[in-house]
């Protein structure tokens, strides 16, 4: 049985006929489709000189490759070309996104109009929620920060027991860090054994020499660390520090850690807290509490 050419309609040759593949092409319509598909391909490098392809040229391509008549299959390796440079668009595109998150979040909080510009890139950018979901977090926290600020503290179900009337506006796990001090003495000695000979006392104990008392921090306890509306809660697993909110003087602020000040504390004790972030929304909160 003759096979013929899909294209013009020739009849195959009996060697063409040999080498089954999607379609069967005469030698002359082989060529021509050659020359089609590197049309496409020189169309697609340029378009990808930049690395970024932009929706325009998108459409562009989708046109050329219905008007020269090829199949995806013919363009099987050109595909890949362009799955990559979208990839490099989709990239870029994120970075934007980002950028303009940082931009906004600068100041720490996000105002309605900058959420809006926010939605209004990733809707131009067409970005799904899946591919900015990296950021969701840096989001939440501007959004936490910014409701805070305007007085919309969160209400948390606690585990420690609250007393009638208290919420709790914040958790977080961290370290408690206690001033601990050692004497030692300087310039002593002692059990130092004497020769008992004729002229030499005998000295009974030994010499103390000067008192010397170093202090230095130490982790002595980890757990949780609560905001409610009347205290700091420090519940750890061997012991709890309590603050009541109108005892504490001051607030400090360190780039690891936090420390509350009430009056006539004896030690200091800071509370190192692992999510670095938290350490302006506990700020914010006891800010917006003690006012
Ligand atoms: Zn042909």
């Amino acid at each position: 049985m003759a096979q013929k050419c899909t294209d013009c309609g020739k009849e195959l040759s009996f060697w063409s006929r040999l080498f089954p593949s999607d379609r069967k092409l005469c030698p002359g319509c082989k060529n021509a489709r050659r020359e089609k598909i590197k049309q496409y391909v020189s169309k697609l490098n340029e378009f990808g000189t930049d690395r970024y392809l932009t929706p325009q040229e998108e459409r562009e391509l989708a046109a050329l490759q219905q008007s020269l008549g090829l199949s995806d299959e013919d363009l099987k390796e050109a595909k890949r070309t362009l799955a990559n440079l979208r990839q490099l668009t989709k990239n870029f595109d994120l970075a934007r996104y980002e950028e303009k998150l940082r931009q906004v979040g600068e100041d720490g909080y996000l105002e309605p109009e900058e959420e809006a510009e926010l939605n209004t890139l990733k809707e131009e950018l067409d970005l799904t929620d899946e591919e900015i979901a990296p950021t969701c977090g840096q989001l939440v926290r501007l959004k936490r920060l910014t409701a805070i600020k305007n007085g919309q503290l969160p209400v948390l179900a606690a585990d420690i027991l609250l007393k009638k009337g208290e919420l709790c506006h914040f958790e977080v796990s961290c370290d408690l860090v206690e001033e601990r001090s050692r004497t030692r003495y300087i310039g002593g000695s002692q059990g130092v054994s004497f020769r008992i000979a004729k002229g030499v006392y005998y000295r009974v104990g030994g010499f103390k020499g000067e008192r010397v008392v170093d202090t230095y921090k130490q982790v002595t306890d980890s757990g949780t660390l609560y905001i409610t509306n009347k205290r700091v809660v420090f519940a750890g697993t061997k012991k709890n520090v309590t603050y009541p909110l109108h005892k504490i003087v001051n607030f400090i602020k360190y780039q690891d850690a936090v420390q509350f000040q009430k009056e006539n504390e004896a030690r200091p004790k800071y509370f190192l807290v692992k999510e670095q972030d938290s350490i302006d929304e506990i700020g914010l909160i006891l800010a917006r509490l003690v006012s």
